[in-house]
């Protein structure tokens, strides 16, 4: 699945490379990768509908 997050070196959104879904430690799901561009980690929080 592809994911969008905001690149804050890039500074604009960038697509989510080899996004993993995870969790904050209070339970809320989140996208975390790396910008294709410059290899920034990117996270992006999810609604629960985005997680499945
Ligand atoms: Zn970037």
């Amino acid at each position: 699945m592809d994911f969008e997050g905001y690149c804050v070196k890039c500074r604009k959104k960038q697509a989510i490379k080899g996004a993993e879904v995870t969790k904050t430690a209070k339970g809320r799901p989140m996208a975390k990768g790396k910008c294709p561009a410059c290899g920034t980690t990117v996270t992006r929080f999810l609604s629960d509908k985005d997680a499945k």
